[in-house]
This record gives structure tokens, C-alpha cells and sequence, in this order.
């Protein structure tokens, strides 16, 4: 099997690898990949430095017809990419392709924001002098993924460092390097000068705490568990670098009696099930007023009966395996403790045996939850999810607020009175009315507050805020 290697300062390097196994059949290696040094993170961090005068210096139009490269082949190539992403991630075929287009979208918008970089020119306070305010790039950024959105999340984050002129080391999650080497090798035959986009696959413990140690990386946007963000947090203060976290949620859905049943079960099952729950944006607190409950935990165990857990390239497959066998072991030991603590598991919870070997479980769902309760307050990332039984209203977003979390927040109503309430008051950096708390758009902002996020916004024109530093110039005319 040849091996992926790494890309520092444009030559692909490393013997040393790691296989990726395809979670839906745990004898079918994916792919061999290059387990990158601290040697190899420190050059790349070096020749990210050297290439960054140049590079933040390029003219736009060389970097949007780079990224505009790069989004059409990403889309020409979307069966194949797809079904490599759900090969190694284990989220279905149309997921896979789903996502892959997604990255495509976003190379294709950043390669249009190119084009768009623009600042502000004020009088100043002082006759004869005029100021100008505009965004200059950052320098090196330090990208590190997580391995739930192996395409869309290295695409968010590499276009539009790109695209406003820095340049990057980037460490993908070592369960999912397949998707993130063939973006890198998109980007470089694209016509990337050498050095400013540094592949370093490998361990977190190695290649990504490096980076967290370098002063010469000036920024670091980070994806991933709660414990390593605040790892990444306290580094970066170390070293007075900016940082940016995207980390767990424990997002609600709410489901009031004046809801329409079909379209809350679906966006409930949806929330807490599709992606195997391995979305940050994944609801697993579901919270019902009375007057509703019984008909909708009905509804929603006969939906479920409905859904196929198998083999993520399968045709038919709604729901694919885990992706490993450490998040499986979280997600049954979740399940354990939610019935220790009185939750009745209503529905699912059981290992699946399926043709192949794989990480198959059938999505569990735990009704008379309290919020207080361990599987209402931590994250799980699996298909878990425990219903709520509230009063009314107030008590459903007054439970919903009470998380350390704040990405996604739902409510499932036919109440304009109450959508537009629960809009203003919900602790959380996106809302979702008679919407899955997951599936955001490309062009706008995708972040959260509280314990979920740290930092300016990622996507959309806002993504500018992290990727860029503002310069105010004045001038004696
Ligand atoms: P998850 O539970 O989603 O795997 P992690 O926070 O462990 O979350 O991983 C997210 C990313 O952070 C991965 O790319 C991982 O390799 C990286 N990572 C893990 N430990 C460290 C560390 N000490 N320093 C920097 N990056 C790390």
C-alpha cells in the first residue's frame, strides 16, 4: 500500500504511517498515511513562516483562481470523495457526498471573497487628515480538526486563511486523514506556491501540541473535545497568540403541544440521530410539554423502527456504525449510566451485528430524563438522546438555557408568539424554528457561546474577523 505523505514546504515527506480502518468493516484498511514528528511540525511551522511574506502579498486574483480551482475539482470529484469520507468516517453515502459539495461551496464562496476584500476610508477628527481602516492577514495559522466532518471542517477553515493571505499548517484528526490529504493535493496541483498550505498528519499528543507550543504559529482555529480546547486556550494566552474554539454541545430541541407531530419527530430523529449524533449541532436533550409527550415519544419509537443502522455505503443505510470503538465504549457506557440514573431507555441502546464487522449501534432513546441527570448535561457525540417532560413554555426554555453549553438551540412550534421568544431568548449562538438543530448553510456565521465556542465566528464573511487584523492608517493630505 503506498503511503500518503505529509506536504511540508511542498515536498511530500515521511515514511512512518498509520493505517485508517473503515469503520462499517474493521478489515478494510482505508489507506496508509504519514505519522508526522515534532521535527516535521517544526519544519512545517518554519517553512509556513518563510512562505508567508510572499503569499500574504499574492494578488487576489492568483488566489481566487487557486480556491476556484479547488471547488470545481472538489465537485467533479464528489462520488469519489464522498465515498472515501464515509469509507473512513462511517456517516452514509449521501452524507458523505452531501458534505463533500459543502466543501466544494465553501472553496467556491472564499474564492469569490477574494475578490471582495475591502475596507473602510473615514475623515479624521483632525482637519486634513484622512483615515483608513483595512484587514491584513494574520500570519501563520495553526488549523487542527476533528474527525466528525472530515471535508467541511478542514474546508472552512483552510479556504478562508487562504483566501485573506495567511498561511497554514494544518493537522487533521488522525481517524480521518483521507479526506484532508486529498484537499491538500486538490490545493497544490490547484498551483499553491510551496509553503503556504503545510500538511502534518499525525497524534494530537505530537504534531498538534508542537504547534500549540510555537511562537511562530500566530493563530490556532481549533475543532474538537472540551479538554484539549482548553489546552489549546491556555497555550495560546502563553504565547499572546489570537485562538479560536468550536467544542461540545448539549443542544435542545423543544417540542411544544401546539407543534406539528410528523414535521418534530422528523426534525427531532434528525437532530439527535442522522450522522450517527457525531454533530456537534446534534440535539440530545429533547424537551416535551405535557400535553404532546405521550403522542410524541410515540411517534418517535415508531419512526425509529423505521430507520437502517448497517453499512455506510450501502444503499439504504440512514444511520452508519460509530466511528470507533472508544466512542462506541462512551456512547454504551452513556446508555449504562442514563439507566442507573432512572432514565427509562424507551427505545434501542443494543450493540448490531451487521454482515460486516463494524461499530453498528441502534440509536437509543431514554424518556422521564431530568435535566440534572449526567446524560442531560454531558456530551455523549453518539445516537443518544433522552426526552424531557416539562409544563409548559417557560419551563422548556428555562431547561433548555440550563447547560454549560450554547451552539444550536430548537424549538419545534406553531406559536409565532413563541418561536419569536424562544429566537431572542435562547442561549445559543445559532436558533432553529421547526428546523433540525444540525444543518447550517455555508454563508453565514456558525458558532456558539457559553462553554461551546471561544472566539469570532467561523464562516460566511465573518470568518474575516479571525482570519484577519485590522490596520488603521492616517495620512496628513
Ligand atoms: P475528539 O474527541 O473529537 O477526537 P480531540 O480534542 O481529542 O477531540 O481531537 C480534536 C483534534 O485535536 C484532533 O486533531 C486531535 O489530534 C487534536 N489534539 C488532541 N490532543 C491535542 C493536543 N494536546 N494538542 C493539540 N491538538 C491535539
Amino acid at each position: 500500500m503506498t503511503i500518503h505523505q505529509n506536504l511540508i514546504a511542498g515536498e511530500w515527506v515521511g515514511s512512518d504511517a498509520t493505517r485508517n480502518i473503515n469503520p462499517s468493516n474493521t478489515g478494510d484498511v482505508v489507506g496508509e498515511y504519514a505519522r508526522g514528528s515534532i521535527e516535521d511540525t517544526k519544519a512545517a511551522i518554519a517553512a509556513a513562516k518563510a512562505a508567508f511574506p510572499s503569499w500574504s502579498r499574492s494578488g487576489i486574483l492568483e488566489r481566487h483562481a487557486i480556491l476556484r480551482k479547488t471547488a470545481d475539482e472538489i465537485v467533479a470529484r464528489k462520488d469519489e470523495l464522498g465515498r472515501l469520507l464515509s469509507r473512513e468516517e462511517g456517516k452514509t453515502l449521501a452524507e458523505g457526498i452531501g458534505e463533500t459539495v459543502r466543501a466544494g461551496q465553501i472553496f467556491d464562496f472564499f474564492a469569490g471573497e477574494c475578490l471582495r476584500l475591502a475596507g473602510e476610508v473615514l475623515a479624521s477628527v483632525r482637519p486634513n487628515i484622512g483615515v483608513e481602516i483595512t484587514r491584513e492577514p494574520v500570519g501563520v495559522i495553526g488549523i487542527i480538526t476533528p474527525w466528525n466532518f472530515p471535508i467541511a471542517i478542514p474546508a472552512w477553515k483552510i479556504a478562508p486563511a487562504l483566501c485573506y493571505g495567511n498561511t497554514v499548517v494544518f493537522k487533521p484528526a488522525e481517524l480521518v486523514p483521507g479526506c484532508s490529504w486529498a484537499i491538500v493535493d486538490i490545493l497544490v496541483r490547484a498551483g499553491l506556491p510551496k509553503g503556504v498550505l503545510n500538511l502534518v498528519m499525525g497524534k494530537g499528543s505530537v504534531v498538534g501540541q508542537t504547534m500549540l507550543d510555537s511562537p511562530d504559529v500566530h493563530a490556532i482555529t481549533f475543532t474538537g473535545s472540551t479538554g484539549t480546547g482548553k489546552r489549546v486556550a491556555s497555550a495560546s494566552v502563553e504565547h499572546n497568540r489570537k485562538y479560536q474554539l468550536e467544542m461540545g454541545g448539549k443542544n435542545p430541541f423543544v417540542v411544544l403541544d401546539d407543534a406539528d407531530l410528523t414535521g418534530a419527530v422528523e426534525a427531532a430523529v434528525n437532530s439527535a440521530f442522522f450522522s450517527t449524533g457525531q454533530r456537534c449541532t446534534a440535539s440530545s436533550r429533547v424537551i416535551v410539554t405535557e400535553g404532546i409527550h405521550d403522542r410524541f415519544v410515540a411517534a418517535v419509537g415508531e419512526r425509529l423502527k423505521g430507520v437502517v443502522v448497517d453499512d455506510a455505503l450501502k444503499a439504504g443505510t440512514h444511520i452508519g456504525p460509530v466511528v470507533d470503538e472508544t466512542q462506541l465504549k462512551q456512547d454504551t457506557d452513556y446508555i449504562e449510566i442514563g439507566q442507573k440514573e432512572g432514565a427509562k431507555l424507551a427505545f434501542g441502546g443494543e450493540l448490531l451485528k451487521r454482515d460486516t464487522p463494524g461499530f453498528y449501534l441502534q440509536p437509543a432513546l431514554f424518556t422521564e430524563a431530568t435535566n440534572d441527570m449526567r446524560i442531560s448535561r454531558e456530551e455523549i457525540f453518539g445516537p443518544v438522546a433522552a426526552v424531557i417532560r416539562v409544563k409548559d413554555y417557560e419551563e422548556a426554555l428555562a431547561i433548555a438555557n440550563d447547560t454549560s453549553f450554547g451552539l444550536s438551540s430548537g424549538i419545534a412550534t406553531t406559536s409565532l408568539k413563541h418561536a419569536t421568544h424562544f429566537k431572542r431568548n435562547a442561549e445559543a449562538g445559532m436558533v432553529m424554528v421547526n428546523l433540525p438543530t444540525a444543518g447550517v448553510d455555508f454563508h453565514v456565521p456558525f458558532g456558539g457561546r457559553k462553554g461551546s465556542s471561544h472566539g469570532s465566528r467561523e464562516q460566511g464573511k465573518y470568518a474575516n474577523e479571525f482570519y484577519t487584523t485590522v490596520k488603521t492608517a492616517y495620512t496628513l493630505a
